[in-house]
């Protein structure tokens, strides 16, 4: 087995030395710069609350291993769990909304929880003053993490199966040579490792940047203080465990809350965002983790007490039995914030065997690090990871300035209650498709992804709306939160696109070109469907996992024997090609370009779409000349273009490529084209509902790395006679689980995602996405359900606490047969 060093032993690294020994990789060096097992990292003092609760259902299942791996944990000084339960309070109307949208996560992520009133909650939790309470969500299995234990238990049974851990061992150096790490230089000597893993914590930035990785965390200082002896707990936690009632949070306050014996401990994050100074930490001999100042070690920073007196008013207002006691000490602690709030895991692409596993709560560490140990022993993860991707961020994110500012915003947003269609309103406009000025001048309302602006519906289109509702269609009506950041003229977009003709800007779709004599065989072998085409042919394919699960799927338009485009999902699947096309192929060498921002293209779909373009086209565009699924070299006017007859919203139509610089002159020529055929450009809602209606997933919401080809219905991207990634795990996995369409039954239902599907009064599935089809007039969601229900199933779909009926459905409940993208 290889040779492993592990930097960093706080509950990441120690897990992982757990993780891996357990499957065998014994060759474990743990290394920590710190004392072992309090090192004086974050881990050393985090009050180890673990509320299993996620949007993400990946940071979910890592919560909830962990946690039932530290329960079966016990320490000499105690167990490394207490299983107190969790409690979440409402105290304002908003919350207690958004907690009831939260018990719905639980229950489609298989968490046991339930919404109580307020004197069950103060019944649960005697210190919470029913009065200011509105109701709360309590969560049995949650609890309380005694994280220095868990590490040093995790650490023991690692080292019985040969790990060995060393304390006082900074690490100076990652040593490499010919792209590949080859060991790690300490104080002490150099240690050889064929496979390094930085679990350096907060470190792990600095530590990147010494091997050229930029790893976007950014170190960020949190307030936790204790209170002095509060009246109400004296006596109640006097035997081997410091902690009875549930942890609490308070997330109106920006709190949260544990006991210490007859103390309470409480962690705030409404201070403005401290991201610290790295300089400027030290450990201190003399420092006591209980006093205020001086910090004793690294990851503490002297308590700001200013900044806590918010904290604690607000504290002793829920919290009345707190008006007797005082804040007694406190520190500022620190540990990583990410752009997105996820981890950030994988193997650095310059680096072979440099690996990093950081900004992990103690919370998902467990889970965390059993995917890694997966991922390194057998090449692939059981639970998703691509949310904590190393990679998953488009280059304009990894820089400085966004990596501090998005980090610092999610610090804000830690406890907020987030729409999924809320935008950040900083740094935006990073990335602008040459049609942007049209469209600012068609009023569009922008959101971002990739840093890209991307319209999602048209102001201009009111027009539209307003004719819609006049001819007497019915809109639902929605709940102000489905209304949020949502606008029904995105309906009537939707509606044009199946009666006359729209443009969609399609810039933002990653694009990439594969090239050179060892292309075919290239995408032959890392994608699934039969690619090696005739020149012209569009295919779509899936790139799997070694696992025989879904990490992508692509179309790949072939456009020379050595030529193809490959539209993707975004920079994961850069990084997976640029990874294998280093190795070369047997028939020769391969390249892989980004052209995204180099190009541009515009979608022009609608049964209009042909009489609105051939005019301008220097090609049949008839049926017969120009097929489906096939793509074309041309000239619309003076303009080079590439056509690919494909669809993503299911009706006639083309995407068009050309290089930015034509693109302002690509949208003028179709628009002044488009007049006549009553054109329109249309967002990405509009676009979104579309495809729901025909069935076409969306990778990372609708189906990941979990899901096989036959679990997600998208098999027949899939050719048997060849060899490709992920081939054998496949024969091998059995189906377990169907993505199927939901149709709801009451027009005026509209559900988001993520929500609990019934059967019977039991949960058997989750919404993954959803969207109101102008077409059907109701509204569509996915849904993963066991694998046996039949079509024509009633189910009940739980949004907050409405119960709302819907009828599993073919995949594409419109044009299922695919006339209209045929025609
Ligand atoms: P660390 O514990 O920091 O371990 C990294 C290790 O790497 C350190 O021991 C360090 O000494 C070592 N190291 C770094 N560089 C080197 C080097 N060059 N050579 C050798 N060794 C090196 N999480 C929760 O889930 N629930 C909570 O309630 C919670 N509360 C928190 C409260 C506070 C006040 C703070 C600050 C954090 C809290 N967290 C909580 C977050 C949690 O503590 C961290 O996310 C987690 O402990 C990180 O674990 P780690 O192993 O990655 O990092």
């Amino acid at each position: 087995t290889p040779r492993i060093v592990v930097i960093g032993a706080g509950i990441v690294g120690t897990s992982l030395a757990d993780e891996l020994t357990a499957r065998g990789w014994s060759d474990v060096t743990v290394l920590d710069q710190g004392p072992l097992f309090s090192t004086g990292g974050s881990t050393s003092h985090a009050p180890g609350l673990v509320f299993q609760t996620n949007p993400s259902r990946s940071m979910a299942r890592f919560a909830a291993y962990t946690a039932d791996k530290f329960r079966a944990l016990t320490h000499d000084d105690g167990p490394c769990f207490d299983t107190l339960g969790g409690l979440e309070i409402a105290t304002t109307e908003a919350r207690w909304t958004d907690l009831q949208r939260k018990a719905g996560w639980a229950r489609s992520w298989g968490i046991e929880g339930r919404l109580v009133d307020a004197a069950a909650a103060a019944a649960l939790h005697p210190l919470v003053d029913p009065d200011v309470v509105l109701g709360a969500f309590h969560t049995p299995s949650d609890g309380l993490a005694r994280a220095v234990r868990a590490a040093e238990m995790q650490a023991r049974a690692a080292q019985a199966r040969g790990a060995v851990f060393r304390g006082d061992s900074p690490v100076t150096e990652i040593l490499h040579a010919s792209g590949r790490v080859t060991g790690v230089r300490t104080p002490h000597g150099d240690v050889p490792a064929d496979i390094v893993v930085s679990a350096a914590g907060f470190w792990g930035a600095e530590l990147g940047r010494t091997v050229g990785l930029t790893v976007p965390l950014v170190p960020m200082a949190h307030q936790y203080a204790y209170t002095g002896q509060i009246e109400a707990l004296v006596g109640r936690n006097t035997g081997a465990s410091d902690a009875s009632l549930p942890i609490l949070r308070h997330q109106d306050g920006d709190l949260y809350y544990r006991e210490h014996g007859d103390r309470l401990g409480i962690g705030y994050y409404g201070h403005d965002p401290m991201p610290a100074d790295m300089g400027a930490l030290s450990w201190d001999a003399d420092g006591d983790a209980s006093s205020v100042a001086p910090p004793p070690m690294p990851s503490m920073l002297p308590f700001t007490e200013d900044d806590f007196a918010p904290a604690w008013r607000e504290s002793a207002r829920v919290l009345p039995a707190l008006r007797d006691s005082k804040v007694e000490s406190g520190f500022n602690g620190i540990f990583s914030f990410t752009p997105d709030g996820h981890s950030i895991v994988g193997e650095h692409r310059d680096l072979a065997g440099f690996w990093v596993a950081e900004a992990v709560w103690v919370t998902h560490s467990a889970g965390i690090a059993r995917a890694l140990a997966q991922t390194l022993i057998d090449g692939a993860s059981e639970i998703d990871l691509h949310e904590s991707d190393l990679y998953r961020f488009e280059s304009v994110e990894r820089s400085p300035a966004f990596i501090a500012a998005t980090s610092a915003q999610a610090f804000v947003e830690v406890y907020d209650i987030v729409h999924p269609r809320q935008q950040r309103t900083a740094l935006r406009g990073l990335r602008r498709s040459p049609f942007h000025a049209a469209e600012v001048a068609l009023d569009a309302s922008f959101v971002q992804g990739g840093g890209w602006e991307r319209p999602a519906w048209y102001e201009s289109n009111a027009g539209e709306l307003a004719a819609l509702l006049e001819a007497g269609f019915h809109l639902p009506v929605r709940d102000e939160w489905s209304a949020r950041h949502f606008s029904d003229i995105a309906v009537a977009e939707a509606a044009v696109t199946r009666s006359r003709v729209a443009m969609y800007d399609m810039t933002p779709l990653t694009r990439y070109d594969v090239e050179g004599p060892g292309a075919a065989h290239f995408l032959q072998h890392l994608t699934t469907n039969d690619v090696d085409t005739a020149i012209g042919r569009v295919t779509y394919t899936l790139m799997l996992d070694e696992r025989g699960g879904i990490r992508s799927d692509l179309t790949v338009a072939r456009l020379g024997a050595d030529h193809y485009r490959v539209g993707a999902n975004g920079p994961l699947d850069l990084d997976a090609m640029l990874r294998r096309a280093r190795a070369g192929t047997p028939d020769g060498s391969v390249t892989v370009r980004d052209l995204t921002g180099a190009t541009c293209c515009v979608g022009v779909w609608g049964p209009r779409a042909r009489a609105m373009v051939a005019p301008l086209a220097d090609a049949d565009l008839g049926h017969k000349a120009f097929g489906y699924f096939r793509a074309v070299r041309t000239y619309l006017g003076a303009i080079p273009v590439i056509m690919m007859r494909v669809s993503y919203v299911g009706e006639l139509g083309w995407e068009i490529y050309t290089d930015a610089e034509y693109g302002g002159a690509l949208w003028d020529l179709l628009w002044e084209a488009g007049s006549d055929h009553g054109v329109i450009a249309a967002g990405r809602l509009a676009f979104d509902s579309l495809r729901l209606e025909k069935g076409y997933r969306a990778w990372g919401h609708d189906m990941t790395s979990e899901d096989t080809p036959a679990d997600a219905g998208v098999e027949f991207a899939v050719k048997d006679t060849t060899d490709f990634v992920g081939r054998s795990a496949l024969a091998a996995r059995p189906a377990t689980r169907r993505l199927r369409t939901l149709v709801f039954d009451d027009p005026d239902a509209v559900v988001l995602g993520k929500e609990p599907v019934s059967l019977d009064g039991t949960v058997v599935g989750y919404v993954t996405s959803a969207g109101w089809s102008a077409t059907l007039g109701r509204c569509v969601a996915y849904a993963w359900l066991p694998l046996d229900t039949p079509l024509g199933t009633a189910v009940s779909v739980t949004y907050f606490t409405a119960a709302l009926g819907a009828t599993v459905s073919d995949d594409a409940v419109v044009d299922p047969a695919g006339q209209l993208i045929r025609r």
